[in-house]
């Protein structure tokens, strides 16, 4: 198989969160093999050449946290009677090329049926070309809260993710996740907002030292823990037990905030989830659901501002998947960083690509290096000179996945 060297490249060092101009990027197979000075590299004719001067390469770029077996309609209801069992695999795939096609090389999901392992496994094998996935399938439910009585949708979810109480129930379920394939435990410390009405947002069922129990396990297992907490007594009990991320966070506290920054947790913000930008789909929603929608919205928004002044680990995660939040459309999470909570350009591409690695646990990705896969995005536009160009979709000359061009002008490619 013949090398690919990517001349004349200026490309996003997200480590050091610099632009470095002039390189040639040699990628065989897989990988990145060598990055040298572009007046220095040896052309051989097992070369195919890319000249890409006035173009700007990033690491591919990585959400956090998709629900890729579900796809946005906010008549979540209608979209299940749609869906056939079994059909999870194809929805989900479908969902996922969605995101490559934007950029994303890697996707965190986070909480779903057992397809999650199967899916990974056919991609990382080459039977199917689509992003890297990170799984967290079945998540850890807190069994015992109203919402098995609330939309059928979360019946489901809710009964599937069952564990028996105390801590060799929570022991039980770790591993069992453990068995199935899971990447990583989803947990919830608090109630949701599109949940139900009588979901409330600061019931957290789960006693101390079960969640401790949970994460301990984990850990000891090689698995991370996510927390979905709103409330802030949620987040702070996620927090305590020393999950490795909250999702959501959205009312958290100054000093949750402080721990999270001593101890490493990540706050993964989920900005695109809202609805308050959304007025038509804000509508279809249930007026009470309405009124809790708009108070995690706007409690959003001031939470995480304070979030990023206290420069607290920030990991692109969109939610994309539930209600109103479309597959395909994570680069909105990146530009609301800078947009609405007054992150720098440099380190909301940042948390799009090393930050997320870093909550992934995969220094393989998320950096343009030497011995990392070669997954790139190609663009023609500076986004550090002006954020908003990532919503341009003709911006997006190319995207590399594993070495492969998988998209070249907002086409897909997979053969
Ligand atoms: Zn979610």
């Amino acid at each position: 198989m013949e090398n690919l060297v990517l001349k004349n490249a200026t490309f996003f060092d997200s480590i050091q969160g610099k632009m470095v101009p002039g390189k040639d990027i040699t990628i065989e197979g897989t990988k990145i093999t060598n990055i040298s000075n572009s007046d220095s590299t040896d052309l051989n004719d097992t070369n195919k050449e890319i000249d890409l001067s006035e173009k700007f390469i990033f690491p591919g770029f990585i959400d956090c946290h998709v629900h890729l077996e579900s796809s946005s309609e906010v008549d979540w209801a209608k979209e299940l009677m749609r869906k056939k069992q079994g059909a999870e695999y194809y929805v989900a795939y479908n969902n996922s090329l969605r995101h490559l096609r934007t950029g994303f090389t890697t996707l965190r999901d986070c909480g779903g049926a057992d397809w999650g392992s199967p899916l990974k496994h056919s991609i990382n094998n080459g039977t199917l070309v689509g992003p890297n996935l990170y799984v967290a399938q079945k998540p850890i439910s807190q069994w015992g809260n109203q919402e098995f009585f609330g939309p059928r949708y979360l019946a489901k979810f809710v009964e599937e993710g069952r564990v028996l109480a105390g801590k060799n129930g929570v022991i039980e379920a770790v591993r069992d996740r453990k068995t199935k394939g899971s990447d990583f435990i989803k947990t919830m410390t608090s109630g949701g907002v599109l949940h139900g009405q009588e979901s409330q947002l600061e019931r957290t069922l789960w006693k101390s030292e079960e969640l401790e129990e949970m994460v301990t396990e984990a850990h000891r297992l090689g698995m991370k823990v996510a927390s979905h907490a709103h409330s802030t007594n949620g987040i702070q009990h996620a927090v305590d037990a020393g999950v490795d991320s909250v999702e959501h966070g959205s009312i958290v506290s100054e000093d949750s905030l402080e721990e999270m920054k001593t101890k490493g947790i990540f706050l993964v913000p989920t900005q695109t989830s809202k609805f308050n930008d959304k007025p038509e789909l804000m509508k279809q929603l249930p007026p009470e659901i309405q009124q809790k929608t708009n108070l995690v919205d706007n409690a959003m928004i001031e939470h995480h501002k304070v979030a990023v002044q206290k420069n607290v680990k920030i990991a692109c995660g969109t939610d994309a998947g539930v209600p109103g939040n479309p597959h395909g459309t994570s680069h909105l999470e990146i530009i609301s960083y800078v947009k609405d909570l007054g992150m720098n350009e440099i380190r909301a591409l940042q948390s799009a690509t090393s930050i997320a690695s870093e909550l992934i646990g995969n220094k393989l990705i998320g950096s343009i290096k030497e011995g990392n896969l070669a997954d790139l995005v190609i663009l023609e536009k500076n986004p550090l000179n002006n954020i908003s160009v990532l919503s341009d979709m003709s911006n997006y000359h190319a995207v590399v996945k594993s070495g492969m061009i998988v998209v070249k002008k907002g086409r897909l490619f997979l053969n």
